[in-house]
C-alpha cells in the first residue's frame, strides 16, 4: 500500500488533466489552533512561512476569516482565484501589518487618506490608493487603484508581521456564498482547497469593511462595512456618497466585483420590509404557505419578534425554524450573527429564508447591503403596501385568461374600483412570450381595449403566492393549480363559483372556433366580471387598506 491508501487507488482509474487538479485532489488543509488575543507565535509563524512559500492560509480577522496568500507573487494571488472560484475581474484587498508597508505598494497617499489610516487603522476600513508597479494586475484585477487594509486582529496582525509580506486576501468563502466568521464556515466551503486555516474562534463583527474611494471629488463608500459611514464623514468633515446595493444588483456598479451575486444563501431568501410588527405579519403569513407545501422556512429574526413565532414552530417541528439575531438597539450583534445564521439556514436545508430588516443607521447600513445581497434583491412588503393583487389563469395565456385579464381592467375601472389593484394573467401550460390570439385582439378591440402588447407566461411559485385571488377558468384549471401548488388553497376560484348566477360552468376554450366563439366568451366574462367586481370590493385586502387610511386621519 502506498501513502495514499485506498484514496489513491479509488483515483487509479482516472484521468487528470493539468498539475493542479492532482494537488487539489491531494491537498489537505491543515487547522492550526491558534489563541485569539494571545496566539503563539510558533504556530503562527507555520503559517507564515506558508505564505512567504506561495501557498494559501485563511486566517480571523476582526471582520471575517480572509483566504490570504502573498500579494506580491502573482501565482500565489491566482491560487486564491481559483480556490474560491472567484472571478477574475473582482480585485482583492491587500492586507498589512503597518501603515509603512503602503510605501512599497502605493505611489502616493493623499492627505485625507493618512486622516483616515491614523483615524481608524488598525480596524475595518479599506482605502483605495494608486497602485506601484509591485503590485501584479491580478491583484487589482487590472485596476489602477489597490485596495488596502489593516487588520485589527491580534492572529492577522502577527501572520502578515511574521510573513514580512502584504497578504491579498478576499473572504474566505467559496465564491458567491455568505462570508465566513469561523474556521468551521472556511472548512465547509475550503477544506482541501487551501493549505492552512488559522483557527482563531469566531470573528467579532462579522461584516467586511467599508471601502473607501478617496480619488473622486466626493468621498464614496464602495460598500458600507464595519466602519460607518457617519463616522468617516465626521472625519473627513464632509458628506460621504454611498453606492447603494440596490444599484449594484441592478448593475452599472462602480465597484467592481459587486455586480456578482454575493453572500447567497442556497434557499430563496426574501427581505421582509415595514414596520417590525408588519414585518412579523408577513412573515408569519408567508411562513404558513410555504410550510403548507411541506417545505422548509426560517426566519432570521430580531430578538423582539422571536416569541410571535414560537407558535409555528409548535406547529412545524423540524420545518419551520427561528434564528434570533440580535435586539434592534444592537446592531453590532446582529452583523456578528449575520452571515452564520444565513449558513446555519442552508444547514437546517430549509427553501424558503425570511429576513427581518432592520434600522439603517451606523453599522445597519452593512447589514442592509449584506441583506439585500443575500437575497438578490427580493422584498416582501407589509400586506398593506401591496394592492390587491388578482390573477387569472387558462391553458395557454393567449385566448380565455388576457382576455379575462384586460375586461376585468376596464370593469374593474369603469366601476369606479380602487385603484393600486394588480390584475394579470398566467397559463399552467402557456409558453412564455407568445401575443395573444389574433381573435381574441380583435374583439377586444371592438371593446376599445387593446391588448397587442401581451405576452402568454407559464404559471410559477411566485405567481401563485404573490396572489390574492386566483380566478381559474375552468375546474380542470382549478384541479391542476392546487395539486401543482399547494398554497393556492383557500384563494383559488372557477369563475363559476364567483358568478355562479351567469356562468353555469367551465368557461370553454375559444381556440381554433373562430372569432364568434371569442366574442361569446368575452361576452360571458363580461357578464361576470359584472358580479364579481363589486364583490371583490369586499376583499379583505382592501379593508384593511381603508381602515390604515382612515386611522391615518
Ligand atoms: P472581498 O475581500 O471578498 O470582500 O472583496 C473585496 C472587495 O473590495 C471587492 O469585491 C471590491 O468591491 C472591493 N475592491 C477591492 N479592490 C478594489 C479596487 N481596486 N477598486 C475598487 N474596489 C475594490
Ligand atoms: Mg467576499
Amino acid at each position: 500500500m502506498n501513502r495514499f491508501g485506498s484514496r489513491w487507488e479509488a483515483l487509479g482509474t482516472r484521468a487528470f488533466n493539468s498539475r493542479e487538479e492532482v494537488r487539489s485532489e491531494f491537498m489537505k488543509t491543515r487547522v492550526i489552533q491558534v489563541d485569539p488575543a494571545e496566539p503563539d507565535p510558533r504556530a503562527v509563524e507555520e503559517a507564515a512561512a506558508v505564505l512567504r512559500g506561495g501557498g494559501l492560509v485563511a486566517f480571523p480577522t476582526e471582520t471575517v476569516y480572509g483566504l490570504g496568500a502573498n500579494a506580491l507573487d502573482r501565482d500565489a494571488v491566482a491560487g486564491i482565484f481559483r480556490a474560491k472560484g472567484r472571478p477574475a475581474d473582482n480585485p482583492l484587498i491587500v492586507h498589512v501589518s503597518r501603515p509603512e508597508m503602503l510605501s512599497t505598494l502605493v505611489t502616493s497617499v493623499p492627505p485625507s487618506a493618512e486622516k483616515m489610516i491614523f483615524r481608524f487603522w488598525p480596524g475595518p476600513l479599506t482605502l483605495l490608493f494608486p497602485k506601484s508597479a509591485a503590485v501584479p494586475d491580478i491583484v487589482t484585477a487590472g485596476l489602477p487603484q489597490v485596495a488596502i487594509r489593516m487588520p485589527d486582529h491580534p492572529v492577522a496582525h502577527l501572520l502578515i508581521d511574521a510573513a514580512q509580506i502584504p497578504v491579498a486576501a478576499p473572504s474566505a468563502n467559496v465564491s458567491g456564498r455568505p462570508s465566513p466568521t469561523s474556521a468551521s464556515d472556511v472548512l465547509e466551503d475550503l477544506d482541501g482547497k487551501i493549505d492552512v486555516v488559522l483557527d482563531g474562534g469566531p470573528c467579532e463583527i462579522g461584516v467586511e469593511s467599508t471601502v473607501l474611494d478617496l480619488s473622486g471629488t466626493v468621498p464614496r463608500i464602495l460598500r458600507p462595512g464595519g466602519i460607518p459611514r457617519e463616522e468617516i464623514a465626521e472625519a473627513l468633515g464632509v458628506p460621504v456618497e454611498v453606492v447603494s446595493a440596490e444599484g449594484e444588483i441592478e448593475g452599472s456598479s462602480p465597484s467592481p466585483g459587486m455586480k456578482y451575486r454575493h453572500y447567497a444563501p442556497k434557499g430563496e431568501m426574501y427581505l421582509l420590509t415595514g414596520r417590525p410588527e408588519e414585518q412579523r405579519d408577513t412573515a408569519i403569513q408567508r411562513a404558513q404557505e410555504v410550510l403548507k407545501d411541506g417545505k422548509g422556512v426560517a426566519v432570521l429574526s430580531s430578538s423582539e419578534n422571536v416569541p410571535a413565532y414560537l407558535g409555528l414552530k409548535e406547529k412545524f417541528p423540524g420545518l419551520f425554524h427561528v434564528l434570533e439575531l440580535g435586539p434592534r438597539s444592537d446592531p453590532a450583534k446582529i452583523a456578528s450573527k449575520l452571515f452564520s445564521s444565513i449558513r446555519r439556514a442552508d444547514k437546517l436545508g430549509v427553501s424558503v429564508i425570511l429576513s427581518e430588516s432592520f434600522d439603517e443607521a451606523g453599522l445597519g447600513l452593512a447589514i442592509a447591503n449584506r441583506l439585500t445581497k443575500a437575497s438578490g434583491g427580493k422584498v416582501l412588503p407589509p400586506r398593506s403596501a401591496r394592492p390587491l393583487t388578482v390573477l387569472f389563469v387558462c391553458t395557454g395565456n393567449t385566448c380565455r385568461s388576457p382576455m379575462a385579464e384586460a375586461l376585468f381592467k376596464k370593469i374593474w375601472e369603469d366601476r369606479g374600483g380602487p385603484g393600486g389593484v394588480r390584475v394579470f394573467s398566467r397559463g399552467t401550460g402557456a409558453l412564455p412570450g407568445m401575443p395573444a390570439a389574433p381573435e381574441a385582439r380583435a374583439v377586444m378591440k371592438t371593446r376599445g381595449v387593446d391588448i397587442s402588447g401581451h405576452v402568454s407566461m407559464p404559471l410559477l411559485p411566485v405567481d401563485v403566492e404573490s396572489s390574492d385571488i386566483i380566478v381559474a377558468m375552468t375546474k380542470a384549471h382549478k384541479e391542476a393549480i392546487l395539486s401543482r401548488f399547494p398554497a393556492a388553497e383557500g384563494k383559488i376560484f372557477t369563475l363559476a363559483e364567483l358568478a355562479s348566477e351567469v356562468v353555469p360552468g367551465d368557461i370553454p376554450d375559444p381556440l381554433g372556433r373562430g372569432e364568434e366563439a371569442y366574442e361569446e366568451t368575452a361576452a360571458l366574462l363580461e357578464k361576470a366580471f359584472e358580479l364579481v367586481a363589486p364583490r371583490l370590493l369586499k376583499h379583505p385586502a382592501l379593508r384593511k387598506e381603508d381602515g390604515d387610511r382612515s386611522a391615518s386621519g
